[in-house]
C-alpha cells in the first residue's frame, strides 16, 4: 500500500492531520515512537505545542534530529488520539481506516460490461466501480430531500468524503444547505433537475434535464459539474450524448447500497471490491428506519470491517 506523504500537495490542507494518523497507523509509529508512558487519552486533547519543531531546528547535529523526531511521534499519537476520540463521539463502531494518498495519474475508466449504449463514439463512461488496486471505496449520496445539519458537521469532524448528486426540485428551496456542504470539500454533481426517468424522455425533454441542471448548479453553487448520475441507474443513447454535449465527463453509478439498518448489493457475492462505488441518499426518519447518522454508522461499519477506506471519487474520477 502506498503511504500518505504528508508534504505531498496534492493532498488538500484539511486532509492532512488525518494523513498523519494514517502514517502512525501504518507504520506503528505511534506505538513505538510515543511509548514513553504519557497518557494517550490526556495526550490527545492538548493542543500542539507551538513552536517546537523551531525550538528543535534551533539545536545542533544529533540532538536536533532527534528532537524533530520525538516532536513528529508526539504529533501522531496526539491525531491518532483525535481521530478515535471523533469516531467515539459520533458512535462508530471502530475508527475509520484513512484512505492512501490520490493517485498520481487518475485511472483510465471505461463503461462497464453490460452498461453501453449502441454507437461506437467516445461516451462519457458508464461505470459502477474504479479500477484500483487499493482497499479504498467511494460514498455518493443522492437526491438532497434531508438537509441535516448533524450530518454536516458529522463528516467534517470524521473527515469522510463523500460526494453528492443533486436533483434541483429536491435542493432548490435551499441551496445554503449545500454551499456549506460544498465548503467543507464536498463535490456537488448533476443528477437532474426533476429526477425523471429519462430513457422515457424525448431528448428535448433529456436535454432540459441533465443540461438544465449543469445550468443551475453553475449558477447558485458555483461550479459546473463533470460528474453525472441518471436518476434509477437508467439512461439510453441520447442520455450519454447529451451529458457530454453540456460538460459531463463521466457517469458513475453504484455497486452497493447503503442504508440505516442493512446493505444492498449490485454484485453476486455481495461484498465490497477495491474502488466500488457505494450509493446513499439524503433521507430522513420519514423515509427509513433512521438518521442520516445511523445511514452512516452502518455504512461505516461495513466498510470499516471489510478492510476498507472512504476515498474521495473526485481523486479518482
Ligand atoms: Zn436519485
Amino acid at each position: 500500500m502506498q503511504l500518505v506523504r504528508q508534504n505531498d500537495k496534492r493532498v488538500p490542507k484539511r486532509h492532512r492531520p488525518v494523513c498523519a494518523v494514517l502514517v502512525a497507523l501504518l507504520t506503528g509509529a505511534a506505538a513505538s515512537g510515543c511509548g514513553d508512558g504519557a497518557d494517550e487519552g490526556a495526550a490527545g486533547r492538548q493542543k500542539p505545542v507551538a513552536g517546537q519543531p523551531g525550538a528543535a531546528a534551533a539545536q545542533a547535529g544529533p540532538a536536533a534530529a532527534e528532537a524533530k523526531a520525538k516532536a513528529e511521534a508526539e504529533r501522531l499519537k496526539r491525531a491518532v488520539a483525535a481521530r478515535t476520540a471523533v469516531a467515539r463521539k459520533w458512535g462508530l463502531a471502530k475508527v475509520p481506516l484513512v484512505a492512501p494518498a490520490p493517485p498520481a495519474e487518475k485511472p483510465h475508466i471505461t463503461t462497464r460490461e453490460g452498461f453501453e449504449v449502441e454507437g461506437a463514439e467516445d461516451l462519457p463512461p458508464v461505470f459502477t466501480t474504479v479500477p484500483t488496486k487499493e482497499r479504498v471505496v467511494f460514498l455518493t449520496m443522492d437526491d438532497g430531500a434531508e438537509k441535516d445539519p448533524e450530518l454536516l458537521r458529522m463528516m467534517s469532524e470524521l473527515n469522510i468524503p463523500y460526494s453528492a448528486f443533486l436533483s434541483d426540485y429536491e435542493v432548490s428551496e435551499d441551496y445554503g444547505y449545500f454551499k456549506d456542504m460544498q465548503a467543507r470539500g464536498v463535490t456537488l454533481s448533476n443528477h437532474t433537475l426533476n429526477h425523471r426517468y429519462l430513457p422515457g424522455l424525448s431528448r428535448e425533454e433529456q436535454q432540459r434535464e441533465i443540461c438544465g441542471s449543469q445550468d443551475k448548479i453553475e449558477k447558485f453553487l458555483g461550479k459546473r459539474p463533470t460528474l453525472f448520475r441518471p436518476p434509477y441507474g437508467n439512461y439510453n443513447g441520447d442520455t450519454l450524448r447529451i451529458a457530454r454535449s453540456c460538460g459531463i465527463k463521466a457517469v458513475p453509478l453504484w455497486a452497493a447500497e447503503a442504508f440505516p439498518d442493512h446493505m444492498e448489493w449490485r454484485e453476486w457475492d455481495q461484498d465490497l471490491h477495491p474502488g466500488d462505488i457505494i450509493l446513499t441518499h439524503f433521507r430522513g426518519r420519514e423515509d427509513w428506519d433512521g438518521s442520516m447518522a445511523d445511514m452512516i454508522r452502518n455504512v461505516m461499519k461495513t466498510v470499516t470491517d471489510k478492510g476498507y477506506a472512504v476515498a474521495r471519487l473526485e481523486d479518482y474520477v
